[in-house]
């Protein structure tokens, strides 16, 4: 069985966290080290440690991060505009927290992503 990371933690509301959104299926909270103006993280609320680990089951609690986001860039006042998505899958994707998580950035112009 996989293990709990600091954000089963905040799901549950353990310890202090900027929650911007919480429903049945999933969370959204602001990133403790923000990498752009808007950088927010959503997540499913049952742990799943990475995209490889992602089963047919999962794909409500997944539509629903994308709708999340949608709404939350939106109330952000960067959906015009635009703003990156991204899912970081293990080592060489840069995972650093074992559950999958979709970064929303935005509030700038942030560049090529590959270079
Ligand atoms: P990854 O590199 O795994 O895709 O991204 C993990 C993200 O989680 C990083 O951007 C990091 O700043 C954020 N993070 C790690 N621990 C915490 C925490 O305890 N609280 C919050 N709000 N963000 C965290």
């Amino acid at each position: 069985m996989a293990e709990e990371t600091i954000f089963s933690k905040i799901i549950r509301r353990e310890i202090p966290t900027d929650i911007l959104y919480q429903d049945e299926l999933v969370t959204a909270f602001k990133d403790i080290n923000p990498q752009a103006p808007t950088h927010i993280l959503i997540i499913p609320n049952h742990l799943i440690p990475t995209c490889n680990d992602v089963k047919a089951s999962d794909e409500k609690a997944l539509g629903r991060m994308i709708t999340v986001a949608a709404k939350l860039a939106a109330e952000a006042g960067i959906a015009a505009e635009g703003y990156r998505l991204i899912m970081n899958c293990n080592q060489h994707g840069g995972q650093e927290v074992y559950h999958i998580h979709m970064h929303l950035l935005g509030g700038e112009a942030l560049g090529p992503m590959l270079n």
